[in-house]
Parts: C-alpha cells; sequence; structure tokens
C-alpha cells in the first residue's frame, strides 16, 4: 500500500462536493472524461457502479467510459486482476470510514508498453440517515514518478556496488545490465578503447549476444559506431544510419542504437551500446539521459579502477625500490663491517654517521650514537710517533672537518689496558651538488705489525753493528792476549775460556736473533718426539761442561719421571737460555740449581725450574720481563744481550702448551718455572 502526496493531490482536486455537482451538472460527463484523474462513483452496499470516467476505463484496461454502463454491478464490468485490488480497497474504506489508498502496477507487457503504476484511493461518502451510501475511486497514473524512482534507486544502487566490494568486471555488468532494463534496451554493452591498436575491447554486456564481438579492430576511432569519437551520445536508428551502421544494425537484426561515449577527464576511454530492436523505435529524452549517467558512473569506476591499479603500481615500484635499496645497503654494510680497514664518516656538523666493526674495534668503543666530533676521540689518547701528543686541532677528523688534507698521517693510539696501536688515517670529503661539504670520511689501517717490523729492523741493525760487535771483540782480545801469553799455559786457558764464553754468548745472540725472526713471522715449528727427561737434562749440562760456570751448576731431578713429549732442540734452547741468564745476572761461585720434577697443580705435566742467587729483578719490572726487546735498567749497562731470550723461552714454551713464569726478589735471586707436558 503506498500513501503519499498524490493522493492528497487527488483529495485537493476533487472534494465530494465538487464531485456532487459535476456528477449532476449539465455537462458532467465531459468534465468527468476530460479529467487526468480517474473517477468513479459507487453506490454501496451493493456495489453499484453509478458512474466511471475515461481515465478509469483506461486504467482498468476499458478503452471507454461508456462500456461501464451506470447501474451495472461493478464486479460484473471489472476486470479480475482489478477485482483483487478495488474491492477489497471499498471494503475496508468503508468498514474504516476514512480513505484507503493502494498502489498496483499493471504490466504493459501484452500491448507491447512499458508497466503502469496506478495509485488509486476509496473515498466512502456517508449519505445521511439512509443505509445507502457512496464510494468514489479517484485514480491517478504515477507510472512516471515511479520509473523515476526506479531508475534513482539502480543508480544509487550502482553507486554503491564498487564500496561493496564489487570487482570493476562485476560493477560494469551491472551497470549495463540496470541500464539495460531501465531504458527497455534489447541489449547493452560497454567497450573500453585500446589507443595503441587501435580496437575496442568489450568489457561487460548485458546479456549475451553472440552476434557482438567481444574485440573490435578499427582503423580510425570514426568506423566505431560507439561515439567514442566525440563526446556527445547520440540515437541513431536505421533511416538516419550511415552504409557502413546500417549494414550492422542490419546484421544484428536491430532498428537502432544508442551510442554514449565514456568519458574520463574530458577523453574518450569507450563507449556504452545499446540496441533496440523494436521498428520504429525511438527512446525519450529522459531514457538517454538516464544512460549517460550510467555511462558516467562507469567511466567513473574505470577511472578509479585505473587509479588505484596505478597506485598498487607504485607502491610495488617503490616498495621494489625500497627493497633494492635495503639490499644494497646491506651489502655495503656487510662489506663494511668485512673490511680490515676501520671507516668512520661524519656529517658536516661532526656528528659520526657510521662507523664499521673494525674502526670500533680500533677506538676501542661500541656503536656510537650520534657524537659530536669533539667526543670521537672516544678516550683514546693519540700520539705522534715520536711521543708528542696530538692536540684537539690536530685530531684527524678536526683536521678533515676543516677541509684540510688527510692522508698517510701516522699515529699512535694508547689504550687503556696499556697496549697500543699504530694507526695511518687517510680521510676524505663527500660533496653535495652545491660543492659543499656533506660529509668526511676517515679510514684507519692498523699498522702496528709494519711498524714493529720496522722497529724489530732498526733494533737488528743496532745489534749487529753494536751487540754482536761486543763479544767479537772480546774474542779477538782474548786471542791476541793468547798469542802473547803463549808460553804460559794458566794465562793460555784463562784466555781460551775467555774465548768460548763470548763465543757462546755470541752463538746464543744468533738464535736468539733468527728465532725471533721466525716466531715473528710464525713460522715456528716444533719438531715432537717422546724422551726421558732427566736423561735429557743431564746430556745438556754434559754439553755445557766446557764452560767455566758450570761447576756453579747443581741437578736436582726427580726419580722415575714419566717421559715428555718436546721438541728436543726447542727444549735445550729454553733450558740454556734460562741457565745462562742465570749465570749471567749471579756473581763469583753462587750456586744455580736446575730442578725437575712432577708439576704439583697439573700432573700431566713436568715443572723445571732454575734457580739463582744473584741480583733478582725490581718488582715493577717484573711484568715486562718476557717483552720482546725489554731488558731490565741494570741488564743494559752490560754489553752482553739483546733482551731476546726470555722473549724465545716464553713463546717456545706456549708452543709446547707449557706455561712460564718467574719469582724474583731484588738481591736476593730469581727462579724461572716452566712446564713441559708428558708424553701420552
Ligand atoms: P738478555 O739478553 O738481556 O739477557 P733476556 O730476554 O734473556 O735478555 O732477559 C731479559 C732481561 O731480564 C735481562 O736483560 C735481565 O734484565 C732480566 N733477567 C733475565 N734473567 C734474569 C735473572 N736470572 N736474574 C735477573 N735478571 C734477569
Amino acid at each position: 500500500m503506498v500513501s503519499d502526496g498524490s493522493s492528497a493531490d487527488i483529495e485537493s482536486k476533487l472534494s465530494a462536493e465538487e464531485i456532487r455537482y459535476m456528477l449532476h451538472g449539465s455537462d458532467s460527463e465531459l468534465v468527468l472524461n476530460s479529467l487526468p484523474v480517474g473517477v468513479a462513483l459507487l453506490r454501496m452496499p451493493g456495489y453499484i457502479l453509478e458512474m466511471a470516467n475515461s481515465t478509469f476505463a483506461r486504467m482498468i484496461g476499458e478503452v471507454k467510459s461508456h462500456s461501464l454502463a451506470p447501474e451495472s454491478r461493478f464486479e460484473e464490468v471489472l476486470p479480475k486482476q482489478w477485482m483483487n485490488v478495488i474491492i477489497p480497497l471499498v471494503d475496508r474504506a468503508i468498514e474504516t470510514k476514512n480513505r484507503v489508498t493502494v498502489c498496483k502496477a499493471r504490466s504493459g507487457a501484452e500491448e507491447g508498453g512499458s508497466d503502469a503504476y496506478w495509485l488509486i484511493a476509496c473515498q466512502p461518502v456517508p449519505n445521511g440517515a439512509s443505509n445507502t451510501h457512496h464510494a468514489i475511486i479517484l485514480s491517478q497514473d504515477v507510472s512516471e514518478q515511479s520509473v523515476l524512482l526506479k531508475r534513482l534507486k539502480a543508480l544509487s544502487a550502482l553507486g554503491s556496488s564498487l564500496s561493496r566490494g564489487y570487482s570493476l568486471d562485476e560493477f560494469l555488468a551491472d551497470g549495463v545490465g540496470k541500464c539495460s532494463a531501465a531504458i527497455s534496451a534489447d541489449y547493452c554493452a560497454a567497450f573500453l578503447l585500446d589507443q595503441d591498436t587501435p580496437r575496442l575491447l568489450r568489457v561487460a554486456e548485458s546479456k549475451p549476444l553472440c552476434w557482438l564481438p567481444s574485440e573490435i579492430t578499427f582503423d580510425s576511432p570514426e568506423e566505431w559506431p560507439c561515439g567514442i569519437e566525440t563526446s556527445a551520445s547520440a540515437y541513431v536508428s536505421l533511416p538516419q544510419a550511415n552504409a557502413r551502421e546500417a549494414r550492422w544494425l542490419g546484421s544484428i537484426g536491430a532498428y537502432g542504437y544508442l551510442r554514449i561515449p565514456l568519458m574520463t577527464v574530458g577523453r574518450p576511454i569507450g563507449g556504452m551500446a545499446a540496441v533496440f530492436k523494436k521498428i520504429g523505435y525511438v527512446p525519450p529524452q529522459e531514457d538517454i539521459e538516464f544512460a549517460e549517467l550510467v555511462a558516467e558512473r562507469c567511466a567513473m569506476a574505470i577511472a578509479a579502477n585505473a587509479a588505484i591499479a596505478e597506485y598498487g603500481r607504485l607502491l610495488a615500484a617503490e616498495q621494489e625500490a625500497h627493497r633494492a635499496a635495503t639490499a644494497k645497503a646491506a651489502q655495503m654494510e656487510a662489506l663494511l663491517e668485512s673490511l680490515e680497514c676501520g671507516v668512520v664518516a661524519y656529517d658536516r656538523n661532526g656528528y659520526v654517521i657510521l662507523t664499521n666493526r673494525a674502526c670500533e674495534e680500533m677506538l676501542d668503543v661500541g656503536k656510537p650514537q650520534s657524537r659530536y666530533g669533539d667526543d670521537i676521540a672516544f678516550g683514546i689518547t693519540l700520539e705522534k710517533l715520536d711521543g708528542e701528543a696530538v692536540s684537539l686541532k690536530e685530531m684527524p677528523y678536526c683536521k678533515l672537518l676543516r677541509e684540510a688534507a688527510l692522508a698517510d698521517q701516522h699515529y699512535m693510539m694508547h689504550y687503556t689496558d696499556g697496549s697500543y696501536r699504530v694507526i695511518s688515517f687517510n680521510g676524505g670529503i663527500v660533496r653535495d651538488a652545491k660543492g659543499q661539504m656533506s660529509s668526511a670520511i676517515i679510514i684507519m689501517r692498523d699498522i702496528t705489525r709494519m711498524y714493529e717490523m720496522e722497529k724489530t729492523r732498526e733494533e737488528v741493525i743496532r745489534l749487529i753493528s753494536h751487540d754482536l760487535r761486543s763479544p767479537l771483540t772480546l774474542i779477538l782480545a782474548r786471542a791476541q792476549m793468547m798469542e802473547r801469553v803463549a808460553d804460559k799455559p794458566d794465562a793460555v786457558r784463562k784466555n781460551a775460556m775467555g774465548i768460548v764464553l763470548s763465543a757462546r754468548y755470541m752463538n746464543i745472540m744468533i738464535s736468539d736473533l733468527s728465532d725471533s725472526f721466525r716466531i715473528q713471522s710464525g713460522k715456528i715449528t716444533l719438531k715432537r718426539q717422546v724422551f726421558d727427561l732427566a736423561k735429557f737434562i743431564s746430556d745438556c749440562v754434559e754439553r755445557w761442561l766446557d764452560a767455566p760456570e758450570t761447576t756453579r751448576l747443581k741437578l736436582d731431578i726427580e726419580p722415575n719421571l714419566p717421559p715428555v713429549y718436546a721438541d728436543p732442540v726447542r727444549l735445550e734452547r729454553i733450558l740454556t737460555n734460562l741457565t745462562t741468564n742465570a749465570f749471567k745476572y749471579s756473581t763469583g761461585d753462587s750456586e744455580v740449581l736446575v730442578e725437575a720434577a712432577r708439576y704439583q697443580d697439573s700432573d700431566d705435566q713436568a715443572l723445571i725450574s732454575i734457580t739463582d742467587h744473584g741480583q733478582g729483578i725490581a718488582e715493577d719490572e717484573l711484568p715486562h720481563i718476557f717483552e720482546r726487546y725489554w731488558r731490565a735498567s741494570e741488564a743494559r749497562e752490560r754489553s752482553e744481550g739483546m733482551g731476546l731470550g726470555l722473549y724465545i723461552c716464553k713463546e717456545l714454551v706456549e708452543a709446547h702448551g707449557g706455561r712460564i713464569w718467574v719469582h724474583s726478589v731484588q738481591g736476593q735471586g730469581s727462579t724461572f718455572f716452566f712446564t713441559v707436558p708428558f708424553a701420552g
């Protein structure tokens, strides 16, 4: 049931008084039949039709009103489909004594027309005291409003279908389907223009028609009868069609077609075609306008879809670029991290923007966040190689930020644990497009080994020119003396002993020197064997017996020691070095004791110790005793020695998997201990 403004219109137009007037007036029939509103008057309760005008007759399908003869019984003249609508309407109006309204659709299919919609109202009219009364039936054709309403609904449904998650194909199919139904076309399709080919691709159709191909190629836009070459829509029927269109229409058995371009931002992107078969048919303007509205929405949807696709493509491209950049950055970082050189970069304000692992290790810091250049000394003291401190202004990063050259500058870095490294600094500036400095990069190379080798080289030169010459001078002096005292056997023996001793020192020094080089270059290799330690020590002592000091030597070897697993040549070097030192740094006839026993702390090792009662070593010098080239201040006075013996002993003991250490009290003497592994 419908009750809206339309029924009120009827009422305002025709009051009961007016109807009575019309009924009783002389020209009543003429007036009534000219009314656009259907009017029928029923006398109740018998449903006797007193009169009906021609509009009413048209509504119920009677062509003329006089076929509805006055005083006829209503149910006899009323077609059946209307009986079910109007009789209940009248009954309800009489019963409620109120006006009742209903909207009835009548299919126009059987008459080849479109559907009609009628708004019907029944107004009971009481007849004073008498039992009889009237019912006035008023009807109004609201087909036009209904069609408009339906189209509006179709358009709004179309508008919301995209937001309901329709795909573009579904949306277009929905659009052309709705358009086809709304404008009573026999077929409706949408095409998209492929500018490159050029061709039209059918992207949607109302119902499949085998006669319309899905892809149409053509030489120029004018060839395709879809109106895409103009921005205006047009209806073309057979009589106005050009030869090509006529052929096309004829081939599909159509009378005419409505063509509407699909436009986005003033550019045709395709077209919509609605085909009509009914001969002589011309679609009304409102149908064309409706089709244009649908086409507009389809074009909008296509444009939105293209924009979304473009956005997707851009997004994917951006993601790909981001992925590539990330991969490149990761590669770069991996490369930087694997570099032996330290790399640190600063921005133009001196903030650290990048460091690699080698840099952090060299500077002994964790990953710095953003620190101002001043802090980038990282608590490390820089020194020039001659020992002079480097001022803040002269710090490599400060120099670079001032755009001063930084090429192959060598500085020494001291660490909190007392160690040091020699670092070579190189730097460069990165400039932006305007030539302004945007960042500064410092490359640090650890050249400590090179530096030390250079120092060693200098030492060796010094050694050869001075230290090795000292025992040689002694040998020469003693030999000359022997020549002079050849007839005095005691003096000869004394000088001969001096020669042997100096030659032995020289031999040790040469061995120390070559071993030190081997250790330095990592070329020392052990030739291990299993042998008896007690016998080995006795044999060594036997070999030393020609030296005068050996009279001071005492042995104390634990019986039944298991055999050791060691390189006998290297073990003799250790024993010789330590024993020679014991003789060298003790005087007179003080005893030198060599002991060998099981090591209490580790029963798979032998403990060997060499004790003297000589000058001992000052407490503050003890930590340096095994360092290369190190000699106690007192020892430096003596000519023999290079400070290599203990360093070599330590390296050799550790190469065997043992340990070496010393107990010493200045003025009382020293004991050097070392361990050697037992075999098995
Ligand atoms: P050098 O050739 O000077 O003896 P070493 O490496 O053998 O070199 O010894 C390093 C320094 O350790 C010596 O210069 C000396 O000062 C000290 N030293 C070594 N052994 C003893 C010892 N038995 N008594 C006192 N000082 C010693």
